[in-house]
């Protein structure tokens, strides 16, 4: 991120790779610009949120125009260092892992598994999509060596503790965890969670409790 990126706000910034996403597809297919109840429609963040989020990007959209798509690609990419490639390790090469090795972000520039590591001997000296499977013997090593800066974690959460503790000491930047456990690092680390049960848990109880044209809070 760039110093003008630090002043966004948290949630503005959590939103940016989803608009990203949705101007990238926009631009390839030929529009020019956009409104904000079109990104609305498209993205599901009331349009008064975009407005607010925009401004802070300087794009002021102007009525029965909207904004300039080709000026927000550009801010976006700048801010979101889309130019810049970011290494990123997965440890545990289970089914979820997997599954990300064989996905690996390809619609993204910027985000692409260099290097997996595990401590099956059946998975490790294997490829999966192309990525190699390393031992995890070998991680404190080949983190540091990589330039490594974050690491997608699904191993089982019984060691995802002791792996974090390494990374940190391998100079990790951040961690995508998605085991179910809460992780201690230093507070200039990063780590955002995500647990796929929590998830599915939470969307169950909202769709019980609340009816579904009422935004939760
Ligand atoms: P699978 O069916 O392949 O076991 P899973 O996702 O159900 O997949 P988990 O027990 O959650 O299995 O383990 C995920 C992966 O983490 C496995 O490939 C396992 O070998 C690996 N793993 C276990 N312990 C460690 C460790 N200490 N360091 C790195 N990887 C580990």
């Amino acid at each position: 991120m760039t110093n003008d990126a630090m002043k966004i706000p948290q949630a503005t910034a959590k939103r940016l790779p989803l608009y990203y996403r949705f101007l990238l597809n926009l631009h390839s297919s030929g529009k020019q610009r956009v409104s904000s109840a079109e990104l609305s429609e498209a993205v599901k963040v009331d349009s008064a949120t975009i407005r607010r989020d925009f401004s802070y990007f300087g794009a002021l959209g102007k009525k029965g125009y909207g904004y300039n798509v080709n000026y927000l690609l550009t801010f976006f990419r700048k801010t979101l260092d889309q130019d810049e490639l970011t290494k990123v390790a997965l440890i545990g090469v289970g089914n979820l892992g997997t599954a990300f090795l064989n996905y690996n972000f390809s619609k993204n520039n910027n985000t692409k598994i260099e290097i997996a590591f595990d401590v099956d001997p059946g998975k490790v000296g294997t490829k999966i999509g192309d990525v190699a499977v390393y031992h995890m013997d070998d991680l404190d090593k080949v983190v540091v060596e990589e330039g490594i800066q974050v690491a997608i974690l699904t191993v089982p959460s019984a060691v995802a503790q002791p792996i974090t503790d390494r990374l940190v000491q391998a100079n990790i930047k951040g961690i995508l965890n998605f085991t179910p456990a809460r992780l201690n690092v230093p507070s200039s680390i990063r780590i955002h969670h995500i647990d796929l049960a929590v998830e599915l848990q939470s969307l169950i109880y909202f769709l019980k409790h609340y009816p579904t044209d009422t935004e939760p809070t």
